[in-house]
């Protein structure tokens, strides 16, 4: 049992002034695999005074000093990769491999790609007679989900500290256990006290005990369309900026020009990945009518071929959903999809044969889908895809767009400027071509109610600045 019972709190761990503790639980074996504290809102101020306390001397410590923490952080969190993707794959049940590369991979890569980027932005420029500078917004709040644990964490925390900012983090409290890694490289790089603190708890409790202090300047979420709303809300209490990374529902189009098998093969990578947990999952595929058939057929057999297991089974490809109320979350769905009328071309409610224990839900293809369905509008955060029909390509936009998110799309097409050209019509922040790979240096973030923020390369650093502008005589 991994005890992480004390928070991160002014280069310290100090146990919580309350005594509540959270089960974290391995979602393939729905066992506790450890526990960190229920954190108070006494906890959460604490660790704002740390950071408020840190920030004067951190925002004016040389940039070059700043960045070669994060140089080293990276270099101390490949050292622990095996760790944290198996930290990872207990907590979420993302199969191990995936976890590898992903969970623990990609924090490294954007810690380095960060670190480069602040090496070389403009900080300062001359604007007339103006002397415009941009300096670090301040204290930080980091608020953040599950499903990609520490690659959220750092996509926040990176930039943050290489603007001058000083951070108070609130991991999710499902998955929280490599947040603790994370602390514990500052606190062997010698970070000084105060520039990140992590305090752990519920939303209700220490989140929002965190969003609503007068002393924080900045606000960062990652998480629901819910949660960014009423963060939002409290904020707004004291005008402070909020950057906001929320939910999804988004489209892969497959034009009339496309190789079927490689746009429903991708397709199927995009809307499965994570058991459908990612924000970006592709999870409604949009067919022209005359290929319905022969898509059905593709994603029919593509999912036969896709292993369902334990995260630390060679095969796996999908393993359990995180917890039981996300299994049960999207179980309802699909027996929701089943009772409007939706008819289902692979999976269904029912457990994987022989993985009853765990939270295994079957990968799950849809069709005869109308608009107006739940499983068609809503985000179900599960490996649930629908497949809708279009008759020409106003049409195929029209339905991509009609959903209030609008975090990522892809359009495939045998003509790349075609589909280009389609993907600027997709109001969306990030549109995959074909087979365009995910890009830790590219922005990212959401149109619509998808959220505000952008993170990544020069873009997620711009979030954590101020603009002042000096007259010059
Ligand atoms: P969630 O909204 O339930 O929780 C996210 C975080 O917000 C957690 O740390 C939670 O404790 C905290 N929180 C919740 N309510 C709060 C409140 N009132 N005040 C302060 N903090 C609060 O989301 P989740 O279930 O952890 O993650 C899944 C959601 O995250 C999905 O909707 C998914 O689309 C979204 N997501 C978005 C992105 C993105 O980059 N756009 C990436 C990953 C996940």
């Amino acid at each position: 049992m991994i005890d992480r019972t004390s928070h991160y709190i002014d280069g310290r761990w100090r146990p919580s002034t309350g005594t509540g503790t959270i089960d974290v639980i391995d979602a393939t074996t729905e066992e506790a695999i450890g526990r960190v504290a229920a954190g108070t809102a006494e906890d959460a101020n604490a660790a704002v005074a740390a950071a408020r306390a840190a920030f004067d001397g951190w925002s004016r410590t040389p940039l070059e000093e700043r960045i070669g923490f994060l140089t080293r952080a990276a270099q101390a969190l490949q050292a622990r990769q095996t760790e944290i993707a198996t930290l990872v794959s207990q907590e979420v049940g993302m199969p191990f491999a995936y976890s590898n590369v992903v969970q623990a991979g990609l924090p490294v890569q954007s810690l380095v790609s960060i670190a480069e980027v602040a090496s070389t932005y403009a900080f300062e420029e001359t604007v007339y007679n103006s002397l415009v500078v941009r300096e670090p917004i301040g204290v930080v709040v980091a608020i953040t989900p599950w499903n990609y644990p520490l690659h959220q964490v750092v996509a926040k925390v990176a930039p943050a500290l290489a603007a001058g900012c000083t951070v108070v983090l609130k991991p999710s409290e499902v998955a929280p256990l490599t947040a603790f890694v994370l602390a514990e490289v500052f606190d062997q790089l010698g970070l000084p006290p105060g520039v990140f603190n992590v305090v752990t708890g519920t939303g209700q409790s220490v989140g929002e005990a965190l969003v609503g202090h007068d002393e924080v300047d900045m606000v960062s979420l990652t998480g629901s369309t819910v949660a960014g709303r009423r963060i939002g809300a409290v904020a707004a209490q004291t005008i402070k900026k909020v950057a906001l990374e929320l939910g999804g529902k988004s489209p892969l189009v497959v034009l009339d020009d496309a190789d079927l098998v490689e746009a429903v093969s991708a397709g199927l990578n995009g809307c499965f990945l994570n058991s459908g947990q990612t924000c970006i999952a592709l999870t409604r595929m949009l067919v022209p009518r005359a290929a319905m058939a022969q898509v059905e057929a593709i994603a029919a057999a593509g999912v036969e071929q896709i292993r369902v297991g334990g995260p630390f089974e060679p095969d796996t490809v999908v393993g359990p959903l995180v917890s039981a109320q996300q299994r049960d979350r999207v179980v309802g769905y699909i027996e929701k999809g089943i009772a409007d009328g939706a008819r289902l071309v692979a999976g269904g409610p029912t457990p994987p044969d022989g993985l009853e224990r765990g939270y295994f839900v079957r990968p799950t293809v849809f069709t005869d889908v109308s608009e107006d369905m739940a499983i068609v509008r809503e985000e179900i955060f599960g490996p649930v895809l629908v497949i809708q029909a279009y008759d020409d390509e106003e049409q195929a936009i029209r339905l991509a767009n009609d959903t209030p998110y609008g975090l990522n799309a892809a359009v495939f097409s045998a003509d790349r400027d075609r589909a280009v050209a389609v993907g600027r019509r997709i109001r969306a922040g990030q549109v995959q071509i074909n087979d365009g790979a995910f890009n830790i240096h590219a922005p990212f973030g959401g149109y619509k109610q998808s959220g505000n923020g952008r993170e990544f390369g020069a873009w997620g650093l711009d979030d954590y600045l101020e603009t002042k502008s000096m007259q010059l005589p």
